[in-house]
């Protein structure tokens, strides 16, 4: 099964570290020992510029669900966001959690896994793409795959059949590299 609602583990339950493995390759799934603060104030501060780009307004209700959705790179679930919130001591109805995603998701800064009910963090909300995920059953983390090919071969599959396609979701479930290290 994977872990959804994971919010308390954060790092620590990450695989260990490969920093220093002599083929390293680039990966986008993250080693425990990496700096993930640098993830959240990262991912804050596209969201500032892309919603001061669209006009929109990063409330600091807003603001607080993607820092809460920003705390691990592991699909969060609704009710965890709230029960985080509550957390804070401040009164969250369900309402406020669900508009705050609907605004997230909304300017690219949050995705929402279908088949966990869950969502993640967008990295790079600035820029346009459709959703491709890599889901490690192992440990549970999810990271954005960026294959415009497949993209293209949907289109023109979609378009063969007179079909126009609007909103594309594609998860894939497998192994991380870091967790195939360890078996
Ligand atoms: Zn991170
Ligand atoms: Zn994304
Ligand atoms: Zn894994």
């Amino acid at each position: 099964m994977m872990e959804t609602d994971a919010m308390t583990e954060q790092n620590d339950s990450l695989p260990p570290c490969r920093h220093h493995e002599s083929d390293e390759r680039a990966s986008p799934f993250p080693d425990r020992c990496h700096d993930h603060d640098a993830c959240v104030a990262a991912a804050l501060a596209a969201a500032e510029r892309q919603c001061a780009r669209r006009g929109a307004r990063l409330t600091q209700a807003r603001r607080r669900v993607l820092e809460l959705v920003w705390r691990s790179h592991r699909p969060v679930g609704a009710y965890a966001l709230l029960a985080a919130l509550s957390e804070d001591g401040a009164k969250a109805a369900p309402p406020t959690v669900y508009r705050a995603l609907d605004f997230l998701r909304a300017h690219g800064l949050v995705h929402r896994i279908e088949r966990l009910d869950a969502f993640v963090g967008c990295p790079r909300p600035g820029e346009p793409h459709a959703g491709q995920f890599l889901l490690c059953a192992e440990c549970g983390a999810v990271a954005e795959l960026d294959e415009p090919a497949i993209d293209q071969a949907v289109a023109r599959g979609a378009a063969r059949h007179g079909f126009t396609v609007r909103r594309q979701t594609i998860e894939v479930e497998g192994v991380c590299p870091a967790c195939a290290a360890k078996n």
